[in-house]
């Protein structure tokens, strides 16, 4: 038996990037020979997405530019869970399929189809609830100041647009224990800043203690010494509570940035998503409780049923509430879900006038807002170097990577910056989703500090 040379392609959010990189770190604990360029690769492992139409797309259109180049496919994640039947009908060259609670078997996946090249195989459980809590090993995909940490699986919600509870389940939340032992492996190896990530990640602990523990969560992983920032990301408005909010302005590693998807204002609409309503409460104990907090939401425009007197209510929502940081995104139509079968949907052309009209207000806001900042000193994570312009990049304790803003720091003589760490830093120019400014001193021990690399195996 001869075991293939792997290639990798990982799609999606955050989370889905956690699984790649756990079955990467199998992959290379079984000794299977991985690649990161595909061009080498004979079988290629891509990891799915399938959380709006434009991503299922994506992962489709990727399967197929791989199947055209001869690879022979492993299928995993939500597109397999999704479609498994369909997939192995329609892509003769899909070998296997991993379904999102089954991504611990991807060696034996591997070892039966490169024992047998006529198997194909589909290790998909019909209920997504095989989630385990153990420490797997995991290998790093990105650059390595910061990991995520998916604290849970899964979601107990039933908002009527979205899919996730049917591709992966009922919410299933790991332990305290191992979660705190894998992000110490993780600060060990020279991660500075944990991002947790689940679906909902407010709801953390209900399903295994009772009660809501995000907040022991954070103080058992605000203990860990040379971790700097804590981000937690997807918080949901009713469990954004009082006690949690507390607990992230209390403790010292914790960013001050709350990430929380609202999804619209109008009470008509947030029923037919059935969401919580009034948001505007949401946003008003969130400020009250985090006096110096940045507020993250994320909107959906040309919902099932949205009139121009709905959205005009979003429209106003959004010029008080002065989000710091703000997505939009226009409806995306799936029938599998309660939304995909209302009255009223939205053409496609009206959804992008609306998006469009979003996005120009908060360019408004985003410029008002970063222009205030031009004077001050804050701390940047640095995570790269712009070769051509001699310039740092790096991320306030304000900002998520991949979807907030990047601040640009020069340091002339080289005297503050080391790639990886944290640095003081004086803005000196503003522009609606950029800060631009001079390094002017170390924030971080480097004594204590190691590094990670792309690809880099951390157990
Ligand atoms: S809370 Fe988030 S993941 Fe859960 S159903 Fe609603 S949108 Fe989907």
């Amino acid at each position: 038996m001869r075991n293939p040379k792997l290639g990798v392609v990982s799609l999606g959010c955050p989370k889905n990037t956690t699984d790649t990189e756990v079955m990467l770190g199998l992959l290379k604990e079984s000794g299977i020979d991985v690649t990161f360029d595909n061009d080498e690769a004979d079988m290629c492992l891509v990891n799915t997405c399938s959380f709006i139409g434009d991503a299922r797309k994506e992962s489709v259109r990727t399967l197929v530019e791989l199947a055209d180049q001869g690879k022979e496919l492993i299928i995993a994640g939500c597109l397999a869970q999704h479609f498994k039947e369909e997939l192995l009908e329609e892509i003769p060259e899909a070998r296997a399929l991993v379904g999102t609670g089954d991504i611990h078997k991807i060696v034996d996946v591997i070892q039966a189809i490169s024992r047998d090249s006529k198997l194909r195989v589909m290790e998909v459980s019909e209920i997504p609830n095989d989630y385990s809590d153990e420490v797997l090993p995991r290998m790093m995909t990105g650059v390595g100041a910061s990991a995520y940490l998916k604290i849970a699986e899964g979601c107990d919600h039933a908002c009527s647009f979205c899919i996730i509870p049917m591709l992966r389940g009922k919410f299933r939340s790991r332990s305290i224990e191992s979660l705190t032992k894998e992000a110490r492996i993780l600060v060990k190896a020279g991660v500075r800043e944990i991002i947790l990530v689940s679906q909902d990640s407010t709801y953390y602990g209900l399903d295994l203690y009772n009660r809501l523990a995000l907040p022991e969560l954070l103080a058992s992983l605000n203990e860990i010494e040379g971790l700097e920032w804590i981000r937690v990301m997807y918080a949901y408005p009713t469990e954004a509570t009082v006690e949690i909010l507390e607990a992230i302005r209390d403790l010292n590693k914790v960013v001050k940035y709350i990430d929380i998807p609202l999804q619209h204002s109008d009470p008509a609409i947030l029923k037919a998503m059935a969401r919580p309503l009034k948001p505007e409460s949401v946003v008003e104990r969130i400020r009250k409780t985090i006096p110096d907090v940045k507020i993250r939401s994320t909107f959906i425009v040309g919902f099932p049923g949205e009139t121009e007197e709905n959205f005009q209510h979003l429209m106003r929502f959004i010029e008080t509430s002065r989000f710091d940081r703000l997505g939009v995104f226009g409806y995306s139509k799936q029938t599998e879900v309660p939304s995909g079968n209302m009255p009223g949907q939205v053409s496609q052309k009206e959804k992008n006038r609306r998006r469009a009209e979003v996005m120009k207000l908060q360019h408004g806001i985003s410029s008002e807002l970063n222009q205030a900042m031009v004077g001050k000193e804050i701390d940047v994570l640095i995570e790269s170097f712009d070769e051509k312009k001699g310039i740092y990049i790096g991320r306030s304790q304000w900002d998520a990577p991949d979807i907030d803003n990047q601040v640009y720091v020069e340091d002339a003589d080289d005297s503050f910056v080391d790639m990886g760490e944290i640095v003081r830093v004086r803005i000196d120019e503003a522009k609606p989703y950029d800060l631009f400014g001079t390094a002017v001193g170390s924030t971080f021990d480097r004594e204590s500090s190691g590094s990670v690399r792309a690809g880099k195996a951390l157990v």
